[in-house]
């Protein structure tokens, strides 16, 4: 058994508060006790976050790309260890956690350019011998709180961005899986971060209500569920900060009449399935078009019986345990309420037992037909490896379906017909839309956010919006002496 503790100034220090167990899904055992941390230690972190700022942000942009070229190089060279970890208190394939440290490794690369991003804009000779530029400014100490179900790709889509432009960072990730946070503060460190730039504490609410009315903390980046997200976004917008909370999410999957239906399923399956449903960017609602459903569900339902669940670290595995018990109860309650909300549970994957793992976290995977909106299983996010397939008459029932919903994250159209994948793309309100592409998350150089009550506050992650986010403009006007323009000036200034 571990105790995981937290990161402040350079240093793994206990700090003061209460602990809560860490679990293996895949077996059921306690692996390990997280400290939770007092106000009084998140205090400790914000305040070392605070005292290396000055230094950090005089240093010149190059010089701190240079510290995440290493910290990207030490990331490739410590994959299969972080990948290891994530699953180990994830549950997710060791596979597809090495894919999330590929997606964060693309924020670090994006990084590394920041002294080209960080340029700013010059214009000469606005007036008689004056010139106007605007430079981008850290905005200061930022804070992080992160969602159990990518604890390490959601930490990068933040603070590479926010250390790069010259902020420090403090960040509170999952106390469900905390493990990954601390080994990237390690690396972080060893590559050259000096002290108290990226802290880690570990916590709940306690810590999280710290960090948000804290005062010398400026901006918050939040990632997880819409009812926390929007807790977050008021009382830290009501203390001053900015913030940017990206939440849950139903994605769906528009199948056409005319789409090819093997890569629509194995995209479904891949999308649906992946990761035990448990990504905010999985396609949990497949829409079939036009008579195109009973052709759907013979592909679909076979594919969903024979799909290989077991423990992440085994290569055979196509999905693992869901993180919890507790989550595992619930989604298991979501399939209970679906049925008796009357939709058709054609694979049921609530009794899968697996042998020599009888205490993990495991459920197969369930499909669900002739789902309507008005289910709640239509309507909330389960997060779990559960597919609602609805049908509708054409295409305009299908995007008024997909608008309807109170989440924007992502949405996806599967077609052959370009005519109907513009028509989709231009009038669906998602933030992040697929074409024959199931989870369309976007690459680092552009950015990732949704829209509706998928996010609350106006700027995306990573990308030129995370460079937005974690700065201020400057805009000067200077002229010197011997310039035309002399003496007071009474009235607004015109240039020219
Ligand atoms: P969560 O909202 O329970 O937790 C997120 C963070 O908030 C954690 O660090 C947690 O400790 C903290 N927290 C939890 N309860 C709190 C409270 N009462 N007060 C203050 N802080 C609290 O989310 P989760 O279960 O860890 O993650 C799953 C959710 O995250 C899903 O809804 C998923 O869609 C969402 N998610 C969204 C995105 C996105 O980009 N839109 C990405 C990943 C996950």
């Amino acid at each position: 058994m571990t105790t995981i503790g937290h990161f402040i100034a350079g240093q793994h220090v206990s700090g003061s508060g209460r602990s809560a167990p860490t679990f293996n899904p895949a077996t059921g055992e306690q692996i390990g006790e997280v400290l939770l941390a007092s106000a009084a230690t998140v205090d400790e972190a914000v305040q070392a976050a605070s005292q290396a700022l000055p230094a950090w942000a005089a240093t010149p942009a190059p010089a701190r790309a240079r510290v995440m070229f290493k910290f990207k190089d030490l990331l490739d060279r410590h994959m299969d260890e972080l990948a290891a970890l994530i699953s180990r208190e994830h549950g997710k394939t060791v596979d597809d956690a090495k894919g999330e440290l590929v997606r964060g490794i693309e924020v670090v690369e994006f990084a590394c350019g920041i002294p080209h991003l960080l340029k700013g804009e010059f214009s000469d000779q606005v007036g008689r011998g004056i010139d106007t530029f605007s430079m981008r400014h850290p905005v200061g100490v930022c804070a992080g709180i992160t969602p159990f179900n990518f604890p390490a790709m959601v930490p990068m889509w933040m603070f590479p961005m926010a250390i790069a432009t010259g902020n420090t960072f403090v960040l509170k990730p999952s106390e469900k899986d905390p493990s990954a946070s601390l080994r990237l503060a390690e690396l972080l460190a060893e590559a050259g971060l000096p002290k108290g730039v990226f802290n880690v504490v570990n916590g709940d609410k306690e810590a999280v209500d710290t960090l948000l009315t804290h005062p010398k903390v400026a901006a918050v980046s939040f990632v997880g569920s819409t009812a926390i997200g929007e807790y977050v976004y008021k009382t830290a917008a009501a203390h001053g900060k900015r913030v940017q909370a990206l939440c849950g999410a139903k994605n769906h999957l528009v199948v056409m009449p005319d789409a090819d239906l093997d890569k629509t399923v194995d995209a479904l399956m891949g999308a649906g399935y992946g990761s035990a449903g448990e990504r905010c960017m999985a396609v949990s609602v497949a829409v079939a078009v036009g008579g195109v459903g009973d052709a759907l569900m013979e592909r679909l339902a076979p594919r969903v019986r024979s799909l290989k669940v077991g423990p992440g670290n085994d290569v055979a595995s196509e999905m693992g345990p869901l993180v919890t018990k507790e989550h595992l109860a619930k989604v298991r309650s979501y399939v209970d309420l679906g049925v008796s909300e009357g939709a058709d549970l054609v694979v049921d994957g609530r009794d899968l037992k697996l042998q020599g793992y009888e205490n993990g976290y495991y459920i197969g995977g369930c499909l669900f037909d002739n789902v309507t909106p008005d289910m709640r299983i239509y309507k909330e996010e389960i997060f779990g490896p559960v597919l609602s397939v609805v049908r509708v008459p054409g295409f305009d029932d299908a995007l008024k379906l997909v608008n309807e919903h109170e989440y924007g994250n992502g949405a996806a159209i599967f077609t052959r017909d370009g005519d109907a994948a513009r028509a989709f793309d231009y009038g669906v309100q998602a933030g992040m839309v697929g074409i024959n592409v199931p989870i369309p998350v976007p690459i680092a150089y552009h950015s990732f956010g949704g829209w509706k009550r998928s996010i609350f506050g106006d700027r995306n992650v990573y990308g030129l919006e995370g460079v937005g986010f974690y700065t201020r403009l400057k805009t000067t006007t200077a002229r010197w002496p011997g310039g035309v323009r002399t003496g007071a000036e009474f009235v607004m200034p015109v240039l020219g």
